[in-house]
């Protein structure tokens, strides 16, 4: 957080990248090797969600998978933080949790309540759980004070099962009064979605920094997905331009590269964001190419692990 306040203090932008835990083996061996080009070229921090690994079906819970995924990060000497949600979980498994995550060596936790599991139509917390993403940053700072710098999600449209946009602002300033030192927003398509977000937040009392999530749109199909999982609405003006092109995936990558750029440009330009949070998908390109496009791009001699040699410390081409 101290890196945070520091670039946000002088204005230096920078970026933090989003991965999840792989679902195929083929998936495990190209996360590394996004890792490998993206996270050396300074994120400030990376982070891995709390999701089962393997196919979707998997129901057995995510502790495992995001842990082994995230110490990954970690063991590449990336400031890593994980993701943690409560659902299917009771306290005493949520401490276990964050022990574990403790032992790893985890310095961050994104405190997250977790979305209605399938099959049930509204939120229930888990006999012996907790209800919200407040009362997770309530127990962290009870159970560990200060060793964990503590993450926290806002919604730029406010949350699908919120009664209103005002009454999840209200909500997300409980959070940020429980302990929560900063906030990475779900996923918008336009930018002054978020600048007027930052100011409704700012004028509530909310301080911490805000760091906008940004999705460059890389494929139709994944791009539907993504919006109805999260119950968000596509703006018309992007969907006609898309939708002709929806077979032409050359066409919709390079169009939610240009749509990324243009919209990073604004946030930057504009004093209500000085980092970006990418949703990589984890995949490297398309992230890599907006990076270079806003001059993000640095190419640090980051040595992996697995690329060090017994003699030699430094990167192999
Ligand atoms: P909360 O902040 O607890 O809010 C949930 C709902 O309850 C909101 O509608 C809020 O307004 C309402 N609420 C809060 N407090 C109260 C109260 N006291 N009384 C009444 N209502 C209240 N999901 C995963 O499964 N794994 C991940 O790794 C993951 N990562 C994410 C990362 C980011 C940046 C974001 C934006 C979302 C992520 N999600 C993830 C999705 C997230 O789990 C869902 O959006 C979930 O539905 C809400 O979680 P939350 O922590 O925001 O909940």
């Amino acid at each position: 957080i101290e890196r945070i306040r520091e670039r946000e203090k002088s204005g230096t932008p920078f970026y933090s990248l989003e991965f999840f835990p792989p679902r195929t083996q083929s998936g495990a061996a190209n996360l590394i090797s996004t890792i490998e080009r993206l996270a050396a070229c300074g994120p400030l921090f990376c982070d891995m969600t709390w999701h089962p690994a393997g196919d979707p079906s998997n129901t057995e819970k995510p502790t495992s998978s995001t842990c082994i995924a995230g110490t990954m990060l970690n063991y590449c000497g990336l400031e890593t933080m994980l993701h943690m949600t409560c659902v299917g979980m009771t306290v005493k498994e949520i401490k276990e949790n964050l022990l574990k995550a403790k032992d790893l060596g985890i310095r961050s936790i994104l405190a997250l309540r977790g979305d209605i599991p399938e099959g049930n139509t509204e939120w229930k917390a888990t006999p012996g759980g907790i209800n919200y993403a407040t009362d997770l940053v309530k127990l962290i700072k009870d159970e560990f004070g200060d060793h964990f710098v503590i993450c926290v999600a806002g919604y730029p449209t406010g949350h699908p099962e919120c009664k209103s946009y005002r009454e999840d602002l209200q909500h997300l300033k409980e959070k940020v009064d429980a302990g929560a030192d900063f906030i990475i927003t779900q996923l918008f398509f336009k930018p002054e979605t978020f600048l007027n977000y930052v100011k409704d937040c700012r004028a509530l009392g909310i301080t911490v920094p805000i760091i906008p999530g940004i999705l460059p749109i890389q494929a139709y199909q994944s791009l539907n997905h993504i919006v109805k999982l999260s119950k968000l609405e596509v703006p018309q003006d992007i969907i006609d331009t898309i939708t002709p092109i929806q077979h032409n995936d050359e066409a919709i990558r390079k169009y939610g590269i240009d749509q990324a750029v243009d919209m990073c440009r604004i946030l930057l330009n504009s004093g209500f964001a000085t980092g970006l949070h990418f949703y990589t998908l984890n995949r490297g390109l398309a992230v890599k190419e907006v990076l270079e496009q806003l001059g993000l791009w640095t190419q640090i001699c980051r040595t992996l692990p697995w690329k060090k040699t017994a003699n030699h410390n430094r990167c192999e081409e």
